[in-house]
């Protein structure tokens, strides 16, 4: 009866898995041609001082318009892109995108700051970041200074040594380095310092918590006073309202980043958002 029973978990087992794994063999298929089609795009999110309303740059976003799914979001394809090794051609093709648009837009007298560009713990493992990262530059004509790069907490608990080592070539660069989606990794604080770092980036579901009953605004002041102890920008992620805003400027947080100042934006339309905040009428969403 055992083995019968064991036979019966192994059939819904792989029942189960057949179909995920059918699924994912189909975006992974679809995902390697995505590259050379053109379906990939970038959005634009501005990252925003609080109270100037001034735009100090923006993340690019990828997103994968399927030619018969629509727009995939990248939670859906991230993933699978790093348990194949696909996020290496993507994230280069991300890179390279992201110094290209950031250039164009300030050489149309924009002024859109620094990009931030999303990099997975496998793209940052692999031997020739820094070189990818060089020729973007390179290739782009965008000087370092105006890219940032974002990673997790999770390539923070890798071997020290070797992480500094990368990180620190970066920043020889001139390319500076963010903390994204801090307080919800493993890393340990013991060892924050070490690492050669401009920015933490407060994770989207603390700042989506302020004002609620359970609201975990403890941990966003943590980590405004931790930013400010260690000399590290801090940037609040997922502000969507006006008490966000003003728990966080109460607490001097400086820099934030949300739908509450817009929406991830395609490229034209992000254009028109860097043109309106230009214009001298321009008034925040502070001050009407
Ligand atoms: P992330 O880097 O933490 O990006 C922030 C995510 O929060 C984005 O989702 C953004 O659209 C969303 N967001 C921004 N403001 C708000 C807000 O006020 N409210 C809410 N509810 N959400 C907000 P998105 O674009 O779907 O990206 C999800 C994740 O996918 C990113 O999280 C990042 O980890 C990953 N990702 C995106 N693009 C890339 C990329 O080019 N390379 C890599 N390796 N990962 C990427
Ligand atoms: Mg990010
Ligand atoms: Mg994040
Ligand atoms: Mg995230």
């Amino acid at each position: 009866r055992a083995k019968e029973k064991g036979r019966n978990n192994f059939q819904f087992f792989t029942e189960d898995m057949n179909k995920l794994a059918k699924e994912t063999l189909f975006l992974e298929n679809n995902l390697r041609k995505a590259i050379d089609n053109q379906e990939l795009a970038l959005h634009y999110q501005p990252q925003v001082e609080i109270v100037s309303g001034q735009i100090i740059g923006m993340e690019a976003l990828v997103r994968w318009h399927h030619p018969k799914l629509g727009i995939i979001p990248p939670n859906k394809f991230i993933p699978m892109a790093e348990e194949t090794g696909l996020i290496i051609p993507l994230g280069k093709w991300v890179i390279h995108t992201a110094c290209h648009q950031n250039l164009q837009w300030q050489k149309a007298g924009l002024s859109p700051g620094k990009v931030a560009v999303n990099i997975s713990p496998r793209q940052f493992r692999q031997s020739d970041l820094v070189k990818t990262v060089a020729q973007a530059l390179a290739a782009s004509g965008l000087e370092a200074k105006w890219l940032e790069l974002e990673i997790t907490e999770n390539v923070l608990v890798d071997d020290l040594t070797p992480t500094i080592a990368v990180m620190e070539d970066l920043n020889t660069m001139g390319v500076s380095l963010a903390i994204d989606d801090f307080g919800t990794g493993y890393s340990s604080l013991n060892y924050l310092h070490r690492f050669p770092l401009s920015k933490l980036k407060i994770d989207q579901s603390f700042v989506q918590s302020i004002g609620e009953p359970m609201g975990k605004h403890a941990i966003v002041e943590a980590i405004i006073a931790l930013a400010r102890a260690l000399d590290l920008e801090v940037i609040a992620e997922g502000i969507e309202n006006q008490t966000h805003i003003a728990f966080l400027k109460r607490h001097g947080c400086r820099y934030g980043q949300g739908f509450y100042f817009s929406k991830p934006l395609p490229q034209k339309a992000f254009e028109q958002f860097l043109l309106r905040a230009q214009q001298p009428q321009h008034t925040h969403p502070e001050n009407p």
